[in-house]
């Protein structure tokens, strides 16, 4: 009797993973987004649609504005604090952390008011139509570094030689 054995190829792995490698990587934001806390999606650019469309300077637009929000509220806050603190530092105690903390708020304060500026900056950019272009070179500064940055001016060769520049000239001062 000839045993009929079905030859198994056992080696076979007949599960074929069915991993979804399909997760969205867009919807990984990088660490050094400035504006991750927003709450506002990265803009989706279709196939042949064109840099810095309507639709993307109204996204960009809205960026700014609701961090300019956010900020504005912050910096509410900081005002309120230091006009607080300056008021109540007559406690000896624990005056040593006061004026730390006094001189981080004043530093916040002052980063603040960059900040918005910048932001008024872009907005009137939108409005010109010179966002999204870099100031020094005149190339496109691209979505996703203005997602990150939505404030950039220079494009990232630009803006890496100018802090090269401005390095030398701290360094000669
Ligand atoms: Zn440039």
């Amino acid at each position: 009797m000839t045993e009929r054995k079905t030859t198994k190829s056992t080696t076979k792995k007949t599960k074929t993973a069915s991993k979804s490698t399909a997760k969205n990587p867009s919807s990984k934001a990088p660490a050094s987004n400035q504006t991750e806390n927003l709450d506002i999606k990265p803009y989706e650019a279709g196939k042949d649609e064109e840099y810095m469309s309507d639709a993307q300077l109204e996204h960009f637009e809205s960026v700014l504005k609701t961090w300019k929000a956010q900020l504005q509220g912050d910096a509410e806050e900081t005002k309120t604090y230091i006009q607080d603190e300056s008021t109540s530092l007559s406690d000896i105690n624990d005056r040593a952390t006061q004026e730390e903390e006094f001189a981080l708020a004043l530093r916040t304060r002052d980063r603040e008011r960059k900040l918005i500026r910048k932001i008024d900056k872009s907005l009137a950019d939108i409005a010109s139509g010179d966002y999204g272009f870099c100031q020094t070179c005149g190339v496109e500064i691209g979505l996703r570094r203005l997602e990150a940055r939505p404030t950039a001016t220079q494009c990232i060769d630009c803006k890496t030689l100018s802090e090269m520049k401005e390095k030398q000239t701290w360094g000669h001062a």
